[in-house]
């Protein structure tokens, strides 16, 4: 029921849940049949599930810089595509997508697939299309961190009945789910493992769903607060024209150490914190990933960190009143 109710809402023919977001970009990527000898390029803003993911299929992350938007920088893409790439893999940060028309466009021309990695961006449009639905096969997440949660959990959502079945079959131990058959006489062509998600994750993410568009709509009237106060002194997080997000925290930039540290320490003292950045910046930085990933590409991520190094990631909390948001940004404000 609840991936019916995920194709129906984001409007595409199949949706797949599995145990969590990781497993969704794992399992999207076998699908794809990327594995050991093939290259995927990924963004160095991001989540480090997103490469254990590409590591754990055997291939070979590649590595992007990210440009003002936060996400991958698609002038960077062409010259990191060699013969061995298979797949480019967008990451949607922070509720903001990837300029999904540069990414088509390469894609076509390269003759590549595309997985969106849309874990953070859940509910997020591209042109009036819901991200996950843009690509060949798109994953979603929602953890605990997420705007919508089953405790753990994640889909895959696809157009493509050939990505939906290898997937199925994949996650379950490889069942065919043949309905000749008991699911004990089952039949199988492949091996896979276990990524199902429970029934009771499922119905939890019923409830969820339902919830998203109010979600937004609340999450926007705090933004929007917000950024009236502060948006004409500080550099913001740009968002692409076509983008309509998902308003779960708001990011902009400050040079100055000092005036950077007062903003923040302002932002724990009342608890609201920060999300991400600078916060848990090694766990979505690729340049602090030289466990995972060979130093001279990590090196070559230098200039993201420089950009994520002067950015404030304010959360949007619904709990908390748009006073209190009204509040923070007259305080931002009064520092300039
Ligand atoms: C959360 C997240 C994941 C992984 O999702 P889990 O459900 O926690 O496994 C992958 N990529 C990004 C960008 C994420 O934020």
């Amino acid at each position: 029921e609840f991936e019916k109710m995920c194709s129906k809402k984001f409007k595409c023919k199949h949706s797949l849940s599995v145990s969590s977001g990781t497993a969704a970009i794992k399992i999207a990527l076998k699908s794809l049949n990327v594995g050991p000898g093939d290259e995927v390029i990924t963004q160095a803003f991001n989540f480090i599930a997103t490469i254990e993911a590409i590591l754990d299929v055997g291939a070979k992350p590649i590595i992007a810089n990210v440009d003002d938007t936060l996400n991958i920088n698609v002038n960077e893409i062409q010259k990191l595509i060699s013969t061995k790439t298979k797949v480019i893999l967008p990451v949607h940060m922070l509720g903001v997508s990837v300029d999904m028309d540069g990414i088509n466009k390469i894609a076509k021309k390269n003759n590549l697939k595309i997985l969106e990695d849309n874990c953070e961006s859940v509910g997020t449009k591209f042109s009036g299309k819901y991200l996950g639905t843009i690509g060949h096969a798109g994953a979603l997440s929602f953890d605990y961190g997420k705007i919508i949660t089953t405790g753990e959990g994640g889909m895959i959502l696809t157009n493509d009945i050939s990505i939906d079945k290898y997937a199925r079959e994949y996650h379950d131990h490889g069942h065919e789910n043949n309905k000749q058959f008991p699911r004990g006489e089952d039949t199988r062509t492949i091996y896979g493992f276990n990524y199902r998600m429970t029934e009771l994750q499922g119905a939890i993410g019923k409830v969820q769903l339902s919830k998203l568009n109010s979600i937004i709509w609340n999450n926007k009237k705090r933004y929007l607060a917000l950024s009236k106060e502060i948006k004409k002194l500080y550099k913001i997080r740009k968002i692409p024209t076509q983008c309509e997000p998902i308003y779960d925290c708001f990011i902009f930039f400050e040079e100055d150490k000092k005036l950077r540290k007062k903003i923040i320490d302002k932002l724990f003292k009342t608890s609201i914190g920060t999300k991400n950045l600078p916060d848990a910046i090694k766990w979505h930085c690729s340049y602090y990933w030289d466990h995972a990933l060979p130093k001279d590409d990590v090196k070559k991520t230098k200039k993201t960190y420089d950009l994520l190094s002067k950015a404030i990631s304010i959360p949007i909390w619904l709990k908390r009143p748009i006073e209190e948001y009204i509040e923070i940004g007259k305080f931002i404000k009064s520092l300039k």
